[in-house]
C-alpha cells in the first residue's frame, strides 16, 4: 500500500477538536475562497481539503449535516452522486491526474476525521507522486498552495452555484 507523506496533516491531527467545528456546514458561511468552497448544488457542496493528501484533494458532501448515508433522502443522494461524478470529470479536465482515489470513511474506526458529516474524498494521483511529493515541513506554506489550486479550479467549477 502506498503511503502519501503529508506532514501538514499534523496541524489537523493536532488541532483541538472543539476548534474544528463542522467545516462542511461552515463552508457556505463567510468568504468562499477562505473556506475553500468551490460551490454548491441544490443539496451538495464541493470544497478543497485544507489538509490534502495530494494537490487537488477535493471533498464532496451533502449540505445536510448527517453521518448516515443510508438515511440520506433519495433526491439528496442522487444530487450527491451526480455532483461527485461531475466534480471528478472537472478535476480530470483541469489537473489531468493519471489515477484517482475515491472514497468515503464512515465512522471513527474507518478513519473518518470529520465523522459527523459524511463526505466523499477525491484524491488525484500521478505515477510516482509518492516519490516526488514536495517536502513541506512548514504547515504555514500550505495555504498558498491551496489558494493557488483553488484559483486554478474555480473557473472549471463554474457549473456550481
Ligand atoms: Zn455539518
Amino acid at each position: 500500500m502506498d503511503v502519501l507523506w503529508a506532514p501538514w496533516r499534523m496541524a489537523y491531527i493536532g488541532a483541538p477538536k472543539e476548534e474544528r467545528g463542522c467545516i462542511f456546514c461552515a463552508a457556505s458561511e463567510g468568504d468562499r475562497r477562505e473556506r475553500l468552497l468551490l460551490g454548491t448544488t441544490a443539496h451538495s457542496l464541493v470544497m478543497l481539503n485544507r489538509y490534502p493528501y495530494q494537490n487537488g484533494h477535493l471533498m464532496v458532501a451533502p449540505r445536510r449535516h448527517t453521518s448516515d448515508l443510508p438515511a440520506l433522502p433519495a433526491p439528496e443522494h442522487a444530487d450527491l452522486a451526480e455532483t461527485l461524478r461531475r466534480a471528478l470529470a472537472t478535476l480530470g479536465e483541469v489537473l489531468h491526474p493519471e489515477g484517482v482515489n475515491l472514497g468515503m470513511n464512515l465512522g471513527a474506526p474507518a478513519g473518518a476525521g470529520m465523522r459527523d458529516h459524511l463526505h466523499w474524498h477525491i484524491v488525484p494521483r500521478w505515477v510516482g507522486d509518492t516519490n516526488f511529493m514536495p517536502v513541506v515541513g512548514d504547515v504555514r506554506v500550505m495555504p498558498e498552495h491551496l489558494l493557488a489550486t483553488y484559483d486554478r479550479l474555480t473557473p472549471a467549477f463554474a457549473w456550481l452555484a
